[in-house]
């Protein structure tokens, strides 16, 4: 199977989707290949994709071909938040991360919850990919639901399409990527959106990230020419639990040597203990998010009481720790460093510094979703660009691009953006298309940073909105 065609896939569909924006279609292609042949009884256990053993993609150094989803155009989505029960598949956790011994579903850490998740109603999504087209089409038929939730009926496929392309599996232009490429071995690549990513399946997997040039976040397909303020730094094998224990004069106690990766922040660590100290502590409660046998003592300091209170909801960096969250906090933070805000306006002053390229790499940021302090710090990931941010809410990591969030600041501040509507899909999706065409520009985490942003005129908005209510009901 050595032929290999550029082609372009389409799937539609016929119920909303789930997905996150660095979804590729290697990925889905090839749950689907292992799917068969497990099913087929010819896999007994898990098998790490490579190149040797997925021969109907093409790779390159050790990559495979396979871009991010886009939309067209002319596709106008409809945005909804919906809530889900999620329930914890004790079985296949059990799998990878040894769990204690009495396992309770009733309550603790596998008992199920609510989660909130944005879904997208459009009629198709499209990837770039090259490979071996009869191969390729004959997964494409068998993929019946993409993204998350699949198993209760979400991103439904009503259809699909294989056409021939332009080679845009790798590369959408000479230097923008269509999907993320470690820096290490795609030079021309050359955006400054850079981030630590798994450049190879499973790229759920919190192993072996390495710095990645990443792909424009706009849900429809587009190039840039963006520059860093900031040199990035390119370290592989960085734990947002160490930078968060050093920021914070935390002293982690020594641990024997013993060299394994760790099964919270996922990086490879020299001194680790058996993940069992963790079945003691009666405060942990989340065995779902962890996998593998062995902490670091990173990840073993920072995830004790003090630690959480310190780093939930917080903007660390090698020489600052910086309050998002509490009133009180940053009251004391503003005073500390003579700042000119108010708690007010802080969090829209931290999102235009992150806008304008004014926060210094390596950086963790941890947005709290709950009231109580989450447990955030060891799933963060390390900033090392001022391209692309990381932003930890709660279980789930965005990756903000910059350059898309300063845009769409700029059109909040000079009034073109319909911001009223940012926090409510269901108002969201009334407005005129030509409104709702400005979500698609940008993907869910710009638009949660944009959130933040208050915007100048908005009283003398509110006030007018209230005169035609008024004039309405007179
Ligand atoms: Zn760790």
């Amino acid at each position: 199977m050595t032929k290999f065609d550029n082609l372009k896939i389409r799937f539609f569909f016929n119920s909303p989707v789930i997905i996150d924006r660095y979804t590729t279609i290697d990925s889905i292609l090839i749950a689907q290949h292992f799917n068969n042949i497990m099913q087929a009884g010819q896999l007994k256990e898990f098998v790490m994709p490579t190149p040797d053993n997925i021969d109907f993609i093409d790779a390159k150094h050790g990559v495979f071909s396979g871009s991010i989803w886009y939309i067209d155009k002319s596709e106008i989505p409809i945005f909804k938040t919906q809530t889900i029960t999620k329930t914890v598949n004790v079985k296949k956790y059990l799998k990878y991360t040894p769990g204690p011994d009495n396992i309770n579903l009733g309550s603790g850490e596998f008992k199920a919850y609510m989660l909130n998740y944005e879904t997208i109603f459009v009629e198709s999504i499209y990837f770039y990919i090259r490979g071996n087209r009869e191969k390729i089409t004959e997964l494409c038929s068998q993929v019946k639901n993409i993204g998350r939730k699949r198993h209760i009926g979400y991103g439904a496929v009503s259809g699909f399409e294989v056409k021939p392309a332009e080679d845009r599996s790798f590369m959408l232009t000479l230097n923008n990527p269509s999907k993320p490429l470690p820096v290490s071995s795609f030079p021309k690549a050359s955006t400054g959106k850079i981030a630590l990513y798994r450049p190879r399946p499973p790229y759920y997997l919190k192993t072996d990230k390495a710095p990645c040039y990443m792909p424009t976040s706009s849900l429809y397909e587009r190039t840039s020419h963006f520059k860093a303020k900031q040199k990035p730094i390119l370290v592989k094998n960085i734990s947002s639990s160490k930078l968060a224990c050093e920021a914070g004069s935390i002293k982690p106690d020594e641990l024997p040597e013993n060299p394994h990766h760790c099964a919270m922040c996922g990086t490879f660590a020299k001194h680790t203990v058996p993940i069992s100290v963790l079945f003691r502590s009666k405060n942990f409660n989340d065995y779902p998010d962890i996998r593998g046998n062995y902490i670091c003592k990173w990840c073993l300091a920072a995830k004790t009481a003090h630690g959480i209170r310190t780093f939930s909801g917080k903007c660390i960096t090698e020489t600052d720790i910086i309050p998002l969250s509490n009133k009180d906090k940053i009251k004391q933070y503003i005073k500390a460093n003579k700042l000119d805000a108010t708690p007010e306006n802080f969090k829209d002053i931290f999102v235009r510094t992150l806008a304008n390229q004014e926060i210094k790499p390596p950086y963790v940021i941890t947005l709290k979703t709950m009231k109580n302090n989450e447990h955030i710090i060891w799933k963060a990931t390390v900033g090392i660009s001022t391209g692309i941010i990381p932003v930890q809410s709660g279980k789930e990591t965005l990756y903000v691009d910059t350059e898309l969030l300063k845009e769409a600041i700029e059109q909040t501040d000079t009034g073109t953006a319909p911001y009223l509507y940012l926090n409510n899909t269901e108002k969201r999706n009334h407005l005129p298309e030509e409104e709702r065409r400005f979500f698609a520009k940008y993907d869910r985490a710009v638009l949660k940073m944009l959130s933040y942003i208050r915007r100048p005129e908005k009283k003398e908005e509110q006030k007018n909105a209230k005169k035609r209510r008024l004039k309405k009901t007179a």
